[in-house]
């Protein structure tokens, strides 16, 4: 039976060996390689929403951040990026008056 992986629901990252959550609720204790989410800590512990990391991630420019795991060629964070709310940039439409 070949392992299955999983995706990240922080950063959708794909490569997870294990489902973040088990069927029962409790997290995997997995670190993300790439966001660096612990599953089960970062969460059930510290009460970090996956919305709220993601935004943190997003932030700090989303890094890798495992040093053991070397990031995959063909996950890029551009992917990532393109996903994430952008900022609406208001026209300002206030007139100058002639003095
Ligand atoms: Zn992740």
């Amino acid at each position: 039976m070949k392992s299955k992986r999983h995706s990240c629901p922080v950063c959708d990252y794909p490569g997870l060996l294990e489902p973040p959550r088990s069927p029962s609720g409790g997290g995997s204790y997995e670190i993300c390689p790439s966001c660096g989410f612990q599953f089960g800590v970062d969460d059930d512990d510290k009460g970090i929403t996956y919305t709220a990391a993601r935004a943190t991630w997003i932030a700090k420019g989303s890094p890798w951040t495992s040093k053991g795991t070397p990031q995959p060629k063909d996950w890029t964070m551009k992917k990532v990026d393109q996903k994430a709310p952008k900022k609406k940039t208001v026209k300002k439409t206030v007139k100058k008056k002639k003095a």
